[in-house]
């Protein structure tokens, strides 16, 4: 699909919306970004299906899916492990425990290959096919709890950024004395093309998010709470609309724009509010919180359930039947694959995650964690790429960039070697949405030189610090 064509189909759903609703005032965006083609109408209106684990399936449950320190095992080979048993147990403030997401027996503690083709370590479990529960897993009434001792229920769960960012939850919701938090963003944004899974967790489960919002809003002690969500999702945007009533949350629609789902792009979308640069969200008075988050944390508080499922997209061209599935931490790939009818034609690429900020994954063995929303299958022709050309400064990344940085700019110096002059160009302020590399007619990896120098000025920050 064309760019003009792409803008029409994002008016027409806000023009859809406005009549709807009969609004006349323009929705809000961020400044920057772009509109790559959506793709959802392949998977928006499937409802969300459980993929099974049978008897003798193997799930490998990663140590470290979460931002901050692995956990550390705390099971060993032949061990007996029930549903939502804690196997790795949280090593500092930034870290979260890890769970069994099915009953079975150890059957190996070893490093095994993750998305990106790293050797990590990992448990792995043999199912028994009962997914019998821990027994000692129990609710609470949040109303009768302290803040405190709803965040401890929120770090026992696992519970970390559902959108694909993975940070610890409870850190999040802990922000340094003096920082006046008045603003609770949720985002049920989900501009990544092809995903659905937030969508249809706000038309299916609608009563999940808003219980964790009132538990969200009371650890922060806020009284405004607003839920960003895009306008091509109407019946979301209406269902959660009817869900908040009286509940002192608000729903915000929101114009079709690629990256809003960025925590600093959506804070300014709904509150006009900007993020200082090098600054957090705290910094303006905001904490955002993905729609998948607040429902887990409901989970978690009122149930007890810790963080071993999650609802995730199958799409893509590659993909026979693409579905929203509720799948296991520490399912193979293949096996989603397969409760969706197999690959379609020939295979060329599997991205886990949206295609614009997700990772290529190495192969169909390795396994979902708690950070995937949706894994995509390409076919062959899709995926190549046209030979890089020379820069022919047109702009258009620097347009697009919702972070206002000088894309072409930064590229031409780290072509140099130039770190330090990439650095004044603030390349730190890159949230590495891709929106310049995607809209670039020379095909130029934009992103992979911003990758090269905030890692280099991490590495020069770090050998500072121990000098
Ligand atoms: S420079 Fe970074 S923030 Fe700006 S468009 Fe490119 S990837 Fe996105
Ligand atoms: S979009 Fe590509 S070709 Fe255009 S100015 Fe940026 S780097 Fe150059």
């Amino acid at each position: 699909m064309q760019v003009q064509q792409v803008k029409e189909r994002s008016k027409a759903f806000v023009n859809l919306f406005r009549q709807h609703k009969g609004m006349n005032m323009e929705l809000k965006t961020f400044k920057g970004g772009l509109h790559p083609p959506d793709n959802k109408r392949w998977s928006e209106k499937k409802a969300i299906e459980v993929c099974p684990v049978a008897e003798g399936d193997e799930l490998v449950i990663h140590l470290s899916q979460h931002i901050g320190a692995p956990a550390e095992a705390c099971v060993q080979k032949g061990d007996k492990v029930l549903k939502g048993q804690v196997i790795g147990t949280p090593k500092g403030f930034v870290s979260v425990p890890i769970h069994a997401s099915t009953s079975g027996e150890v059957i190996a503690v070893e490093p095994r290959l993750d998305t990106a083709g790293n050797k990590t370590m990992a448990v792995v479990i043999k199912a028994d096919g009962k997914d019998e529960w821990d027994p000692n897993l129990s609710g609470a009434d949040p109303d009768k709890l302290m803040p405190q001792e709803l965040k401890d229920r929120i770090l026992a769960a696992g519970i970390v950024g559902m959108g694909g960012a993975t940070f610890p939850t409870h850190v999040k919701l802990s922000p340094p004395e003096g920082k006046k938090i008045d603003y609770l963003i949720l985002n049920g944004v989900e501009c990544e093309p092809y995903l659905t899974a937030d969508d249809r967790l706000m038309q299916e489960k609608p009563e999940e998010v808003v219980e964790g919002i009132l538990i969200l809003k009371r650890i922060l002690g806020v009284e405004k709470a607003v839920i960003g969500i895009e306008a091509n999702k109407p019946t979301a945007i209406e269902t959660m609309q009817k869900a908040c009533e009286g509940k002192g949350i608000e729903v915000c629609p929101l114009q079709l724009k690629y990256p809003q789902g960025a925590e600093k792009q959506l804070i300014y979308a709904v509150t006009g509010r900007e993020v200082p640069s090098g600054g957090l969200p705290m910094d303006c008075g905001c904490v955002v919180q993905n729609v998948g988050t607040a429902a887990a944390v409901n989970a978690a508080v009122r149930r007890g359930i810790p963080l071993i499922e999650r609802i995730a997209t199958v799409s893509g061209s590659a993909v026979a039947e693409p579905k929203n599935l509720l799948i296991k931490i520490g399912q193979p790939i293949s096996k989603l694959v397969e409760f969706c009818g197999g690959v379609k034609g020939e295979l060329g690429k599997i991205i886990q995650g949206g295609p614009m900020m997700g990772m290529a994954a190495v192969s169909m063995d390795v396994p979902v964690t708690r950070g995937t929303s949706g894994i995509l299958l390409f076919s062959e022709g899709e995926v190549i790429r046209a030979p890089e050309g020379p820069c022919v400064r047109c702009g258009n990344c620097v347009r697009a960039c919702p972070a206002f940085i000088m894309p072409t700019e930064i590229a031409f110096q780290m072509r140099r070697g130039k770190v330090d002059e990439a650095e004044k160009l603030n390349v730190m302020d890159c949230i590495e949405c891709g929106s310049c590399t995607y809209i670039c007619p020379a095909q130029i990896p934009l992103l992979q030189f911003f990758r090269q120098a905030k890692s280099a000025i991490r590495a020069n920050i770090a050998k500072r610090k121990k000098v």
